[in-house]
């Protein structure tokens, strides 16, 4: 079956139309959050950890127990490996994912005296972490505006035409250079609820969308 064909829009430039989507993502989705459970920024880089190709909810199913039972970089490093693994063992990858805490906490025990570091460039030294996650860690317990690209930001602000990247450092670099400043974080967990509720990988809902006189998505769903 052939799709109608779309009309085609003149677009806001791109800085403009950010603001306006973010303006109108603000009002359709204001409890957006970061949906992974911690108290501090060694908590949320285990979750980070876990979190990576699974959902958050079962995540923080495994993290309350996990929190209590080891509460410094020294503890996890210190656990023995099967011990680690039967924490997180609901969790896919749960073996390499072990390995990694264990390793990345390790690290940090030898080398930032336990301490989570909040700067990226120290982040990135850590095994198992990437810009994705050192860019959330920042921004999310620290205070730090930086841009996170998760699967929903990368799918989401490819539809948006704010980048032709597929490389989501890329993605990173293009989006940090049209989001205001002050919003990057609020940005990122705003397509991050737009992607789970109405933008959707296989059939976004295209005309209960706020944002579809923004976007210039050729694929858009009629109905
Ligand atoms: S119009 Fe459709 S493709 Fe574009 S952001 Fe909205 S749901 Fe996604």
């Amino acid at each position: 079956m052939t799709r109608p064909r779309q009309k085609k829009r003149k677009l806001p430039a791109d800085r403009a139309r950010v603001e306006k989507i973010i303006s109108r993502l603000n009002r359709a989705h204001p409890d957006a959050k970061l949906d992974l459970d911690f108290t501090n920024p060694l908590e949320l880089l285990i979750a980070l950890i876990l979190a990576a190709q699974a959902r958050d909810d079962l995540v923080n199913q495994i993290t309350p127990a996990l929190f209590v039972k080891y509460r410094t970089a020294e503890d996890y490093a210190a656990a023995p490996p099967e011990e680690l693994e039967k924490e997180v063992r609901r969790i896919n990858f749960y073996r390499n994912k072990s390995r990694l805490i264990k390793n990345c906490c390790a690290e940090l025990a030898r080398s930032f005296n336990g301490e989570v570091p909040s700067g990226l460039e120290e982040l990135l030294t850590l095994p198992g972490v990437g810009r994705k996650t050192g860019n959330i860690v920042l921004g999310n317990a620290f205070d730090r505006q930086a841009i996170g690209v998760d699967t929903h930001v990368m799918r989401l602000s490819q539809r948006l035409g704010l980048t032709r990247n597929t490389n989501p450092d890329k993605i990173e670099f293009d989006l940090t250079a049209i989001v205001p400043e002050k919003q990057r974080v609020r940005f990122c967990h705003l397509l991050q609820y737009h992607g789970r509720r109405v933008c959707f990988a296989k059939k976004p809902r295209c005309p209960e969308c706020v944002i579809k006189s923004l976007c210039p998505y050729p694929e858009k769903s009629t109905a």
